[in-house]
């Protein structure tokens, strides 16, 4: 097998083999640009060694001869005593992680070469400063030295000498520290600095792929989901100098604004420096106009470069580049990485430029891009104080003034107070204060703690999990590295870095928002033009992608407002409105007298007072949503979380029987609480078990929708609704639900007279559900997958408590590579959607299938439902573009 090729012998398609900086190398030497000549050791090199623990036995053979290759094209020798040959080795995976590996420049130079070097360049100072280079590089990546070692002695030579800058170190000040480098060497290791160029060579290159195991790179291709068997390729390229004074220089440049996708070239450059330099920030660089007047020829050939590459990729490119006594060299290339609004704006740019077409920009920006661009976000120019830091759970900025109680949160936003609430952690209870809230904060749980899923879901900033912060909501403080805080004190939370910070950093809001929810013509006054680019680039894609895709993308709104936002964000119906909300707040002594009624009689007339607010509720959501489905689903939770808390009122009981003031309702109340407690709630008496065994609930619920639909029917509107019953694993569930169901809408339409075909359909939520898909949907007009309850039923594992237990170990050790609540799991939860969608359909075939978990807004699932054949996602209003968004990309 071939595990070597020169650079004239590969071309950009090459990525798997020779790794992204390999193939661009070639690609750009196919091109005719002036890249110094070369040769890429292949990835499959890479994996054999980091198997079998030692290079592939032909390895050493083919490096030998490309290496005289090059020797002979070059028309020098590797580490010569006259006019030596020098290369970098340079590591280069297929997917760029920068910084992440190991590059060692200057290969080649020892005690005799450098003194070549001196004679040919004619230039002494440069020769050392490149000999005292390698040590530096090779000691601390190859030989392992702590590179403080070399940091300090070059410190100390500038400190004896009194200068500031290592360019004003001198030849011979230079030869003395690499006497000092050499010695160090000797020290850390017991064993000279190797002489022997191919020995160099042959270490350095050893040393790239062990970089691809570094503990950094690693996490790094965990947190970017890159496999972790790839390994590297390395490229042995010769040296090209931009340290051989004032008309030397090296650089880097992009062909538009990676940060804003402004047009027009960008980048920095150094004079009189080597690689590295430029990022390590050690001299401050110039922006890349100044080169222009240093050294307009190169400057000029570089435009000419750029211009080109970009037509050949077809992409924004950034270049690494140096310049050896005014002759320019390109070292790199690659397609850039940039920012959520750069990538908007370019995308865009480029069709208007003719390079790419509207498909084509369309894969280039991604979801998660629009959903940052949504968010608010600190004003980066401010100065800012850290209190505490958690998980990034929810992005966004926010500014409040804490509160540690759901109450106090509405009450202070009702007059009109932006707050964060910060809690232990939350539950639903908690739903009104987080509404009210600004953002929130919470010492306990991860990224699908109840919190974060709530928070993404309605688009609201939130850290959670910041374990330093002790929170006592008793006595209304909250305590973090030796600091508290005292409810209404000021906190700013970074959603998207999971940074807090003490007192008010100033916000900016979201433009892009603005146009989501008001319109073009709206948001589009008074911004500047790049913000008026972006929001522009925003509306033609999101515009091409509704016209592409296949999957309709819906709402999860549980009230009319909700589903007024979600529409104007380009909701096409509501997929799901849970109903709890409408039993919580003033109606909830209603629902306890349900509980506690002794008889049928009492429970239907408590029943009853609840019908005529139902009505409303659903005339509202119907209202917003006319003409467009809307699914309701009935009563999903388990009672218990409808009545007080077990512990509260038994000690309100004991208090009560020590002054002997007991009141017969608590009595009652606690009887009925302890009636219906249940050790494991989750998998207890709630969704159509609860219909089942309450009777009348559901009933009322499915009146007030047929009356609700009946009603506005007469008034000329187009209500759409759709039934969703929770939780069934039997088809007999459903058949019982559907009968009465049934009969209350027909008994509606009759004392309505309007005609009320409301179709109705089943949650597919647990396993048994699935896999009797054909059964169910004999009783069901349509699925909803609902995937959160279906994830923690396939895997068995309970969303509330798992985050904060073993999760973390669980990604730590790699059986996920993102949490199961996130992203759906395909093969396993994913499989059961498969299955049942197919067995339903071939039951009914033209049983309507959607989902309505959190998945519904995580793009990568969304390419799953659309490859498994939904109708449609909903998601919450804040997702729907990005579903949108999504849904078209997974037609490309
Ligand atoms: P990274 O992937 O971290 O950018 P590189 O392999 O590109 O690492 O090398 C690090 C630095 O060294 C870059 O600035 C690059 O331009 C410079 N460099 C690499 N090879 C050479 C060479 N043959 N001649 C001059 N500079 C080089
Ligand atoms: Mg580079
Ligand atoms: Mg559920």
């Amino acid at each position: 097998t071939r595990l070597v090729f020169a650079f004239c012998e590969g071309d950009k398609d090459q990525k798997d083999l020779l790794g992204g900086k390999g193939a661009n190398l070639a690609e750009m030497t196919r091109l005719g640009l002036p890249v110094p000549p070369g040769f890429t050791i292949t990835t499959e090199a890479c994996r054999f060694y980091l198997e079998q623990g030692r290079e592939p036995d032909l390895l050493t053979v083919q490096v030998t001869t490309a290496l005289r290759r090059l020797e002979d094209e070059v028309g020098r020798r590797l580490g010569d005593a006259t006019d030596p040959l020098l290369v970098s080795v340079r590591s280069g995976a297929k997917h760029s992680m920068p910084g992440m590996m190991e590059t060692v420049l200057n290969v080649g130079l020892n005690d005799r070469s450098v003194l070549g070097l001196a004679d040919a360049s004619g230039d002494e100072r440069f020769a050392w400063d490149s000999y005292r280079r390698l040590i530096q590089m090779f000691g601390k990546t190859v030989l392992g030295v702590d590179g403080e070692a070399f940091g300090s002695a070059l410190e100390a030579a500038k400190l004896r000498k009194g200068v500031d800058s290592d360019i004003e170190l001198e030849a011979r000040d230079l030869q003395a520290l690499v006497a000092e480098f050499k010695q160090i060497v000797l020290v850390h290791t017991g064993e000279e600095f190797p002489q022997e160029p191919r020995r160099q060579l042959d270490l350095a290159t050893r040393s790239v792929f062990d970089s691809w195991n570094t503990h950094r790179a690693r996490l790094y291709r965990r947190r970017e989901r890159i496999p972790h068997d790839l390994g590297t390729a390395v490229n042995v390229c010769a040296m090209v100098f931009g340290n051989l004074g004032p008309t030397s220089g090296t650089g880097v440049c992009f062909t538009r604004d990676p940060a804003t996708g402004k047009k027009g070239v960008y980048g920095d450059y150094l004079a009189n420096a080597q690689g590295e330099d430029v990022v390590s920030g050690i001299r401050n660089t110039l922006p890349l106009d100044d080169l222009a007047r240093l050294d307009p020829d190169s400057y000029a050939e570089l435009t000419l470069i750029m211009r080109r590459l970009e037509t050949h990729y077809r992409d924004l490119c950034d270049i690494e580049f140096t310049v050896e006594r005014g002759k320019l060299w390109v070292l790199q290339t690659r397609v850039g990485k940039r920012t959520a609004a750069a990538a908007f704006r370019i995308a865009v740019q480029l069709v208007d430029e003719g390079l790419i077409t509207m498909d084509e920009a369309l894969e280039r920006v991604a979801g998660a891009q629009l959903a940052q661009l949504m968010f608010p976000q600190f004003d980066a120019g401010a100065e800012r104080n850290l209190w505490t830091r958690g998980m990034a759970a929810s992005p966004g900025a926010a500014v409040g003034r804490i509160v540690f109680d759901p109450a106090t949160a509405v009450a202070w936003h009702a007059r009109g107070e932006r707050v964060i609430l910060v809690r232990k952690e939350t539950n639903p209870e908690d739903l009104e204060g987080m509404i009210a809230a600004t953002g929130i904060l919470t010492s306990r749980g991860g990224k699908t703690s109840h919190a974060a899923v709530v928070a993404r879901g309605m688009g609201k900033t939130a850290v959670c999990g910041a374990e330093s912060v002790t929170v006592d909501a008793a006595r209304r403080v909250a305590v973090a590295g030796g600091r508290t805080l005292h409810e209404g004190d000021t906190l700013s939370l970074d959603g998207s870095t999971g940074e807090v910070f003490l007192g008010e950093l100033p916000v900016v809001p979201s433009p892009v928002v603005c146009y989501l929810e008001h319109g073009l013509e709206v948001a589009l006054a008074g911004v500047d033009e790049s913000t008026a680019e972006v929001i522009r680039a925003v509306d033609r894609l999101l515009a091409h992608a509704d016209r592409v895709r296949r999957m309709r993308v819906r709402a999860n709104a549980d009230t009319g407002a909700d589903a007024d936002r979600a529409r104007r964000m380009g909701a096409e119906g509501v997929g799901l409105c849970r109903t709890e909300h409408m039993f919580l707040g003033e109606r909830r002594p209603l629902i306890e007298r349900v509980v506690l009624a002794a008889d049928a009689e009492e429970r239907e007339a408590a029943l009853a007072e609840l019908v005529a607010p139902q009505i409303q509720d659903f005339v509202d959501l119907l209202t917003a949503m006319d003409g467009l489905p809307t699914t309701i689903r009935l009563l999903d939770p388990p009672l218990h979380e409808f009545l007080p808390d077990r512990a509260e009122l038994m000690v309100k009981a004991a208090v009560a029987r020590e002054r002997g003031e007991v009141d017969p309702n608590d009595v009652r109340l606690l009887a009925a609480v302890e009636r219906l407690h249940e050790s494991n709630p989750m998998l207890g008496l709630r969704g159509v078990r609860l219909g089942l065994t309450v009777p009348g609930l559901f009933a009322l619920q499915v009146r007030a929708i047929a009356q609700a639909t009946a009603q506005l029917r007469k008034a000329g509107g187009n209500p759409r609704p759709e039934i969703l019953v929770p939780l069934v694993g039997s088809v007999m569930e459903l058949h019982l639900v559907r009968d009465e169901a049934d009969s209350i809408v027909a008994e509606v339409a009759a004392s309505e007279c309007v005609d009320l075909a409301i179709p109705i359909g089943t949650m597919v939520e647990l396993p048994r559900a699935a896999l009797t898909a054909f059964r169910v949907a004999e009783a069901a007009e349509f699925f909803s997958f609902g995937t959160n309850d279906l994830t923690q039923t396939t895997w068995g594992f309970s969303r509330d408590d798992v985050e904060a237990g073993f999760f973390a170990a669980y990604l730590d050790k790699g059986v996920f590579t993102v949490s199961p609540f996130e992203t759906l799991d395909a093969s396993g939860v994913g499989r059961l959607v498969d299955i049942a969608t197919r067995e339903g359909r071939s039951t009914r075939p033209d049983l309507k299938v959607g989902v309505c978990g959190e998945h519904g807004g995580d793009p990568e699932s969304i390419h799953f439902f659309h490859s498994t054949g939904l109708d449609y996602v909903s998601c919450s209003p804040f997702r729907v573009p990005v579903a949108r968004l999504e849904a078209g990309r997974a037609m490309l």
